[in-house]
């Protein structure tokens, strides 16, 4: 085994938003981390993935937002923790920092799903809010920390397999609300069809590559 740093962190909560979604509570345990970082969680017979952590760098708790895909390794037997259950965790990673190491330049925000965890670390850390934040989930009661993000920017949800108040579709369709000027960062999360959509229409309409910032959690 690779000798990492590991950290064990015990659960304090399991809390279902919906049937496939749930926030994972845990001790944080002094652990350091930056908005944008992840960690691999293990399981008891050292099966891991990534997942970006939600909560704020400054926070007691240590909260991940985590979709259980049927069949899967890690995510069904993280969803049956229990509090007390102890969890071993890598040392935080990762290179995506949104609104971290731009000076004042404006920046937004674009996820799908899960991808949300980034951002609302951020949110839960800085204060300086983004220019918008556009968010793309299945169904409405998938949208995690909407009323949070509502607050602290401009927030517009696209909701592809259900009618509701927002718009129905993907949120590649909302790209036309973002404001396009050569200053602003844009910060993209979540499913790679969705961060390669955006990525080439801001590089269509003359954004320069490194102002695109780009994290893929699923493929396809
Ligand atoms: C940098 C990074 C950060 C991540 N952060 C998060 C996070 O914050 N929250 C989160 O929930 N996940 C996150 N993920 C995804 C996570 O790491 C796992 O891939 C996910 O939880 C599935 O793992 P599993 O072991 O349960 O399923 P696996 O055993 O890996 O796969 C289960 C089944 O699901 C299928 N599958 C895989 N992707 C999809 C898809 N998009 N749609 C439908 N079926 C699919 C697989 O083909 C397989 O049949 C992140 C991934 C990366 C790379």
């Amino acid at each position: 085994m690779i000798n990492l740093d590991y950290s064990e962190h015990p659960v304090l909560d399991v809390r279902f938003v919906n049937d496939d979604l749930f926030e994972l509570v845990l001790d944080r345990n002094g652990l350091e981390f930056a908005p944008g970082d992840c960690a691999a969680i293990y399981t008891t017979d050292e099966k891991s993935r990534p997942y970006s952590i939600a909560s704020g760098s400054s926070e007691d708790d240590l909260r991940f937002v985590i979709r259980r895909m049927a069949g899967g390794e890690v995510s069904p037997w993280l969803a049956a923790r229990k509090p007390g259950d102890s969890i071993r965790i890598t040392p935080p990673f990762g290179w995506f920092r949104p609104g971290q190491g731009i000076g004042e330049a404006p920046f937004v925000f674009i996820a799908t799903g899960t991808g949300i965890a980034p951002f609302l670390s951020y949110i839960n850390t800085f204060d300086r809010p983004p220019e918008a934040c556009l968010y793309g989930v299945r169904r409405e009661a998938d949208a995690i920390g909407l009323p949070q993000l509502a607050e602290s920017c401009p927030t517009t949800l696209a909701v592809s397999r259900e009618h509701t108040e927002h718009l129905h579709g993907r949120v590649t369709a909302l790209l036309d609300r973002l404001p396009l000027d050569e200053r602003t960062h844009y910060y993209g999360c979540g499913l790679e069809s969705m961060v390669n959509e955006v990525s080439g229409w801001l590089l269509e309409r003359g954004i320069a590559p490194r102002r695109i910032h780009r994290e893929v959690f699923f493929h396809g």
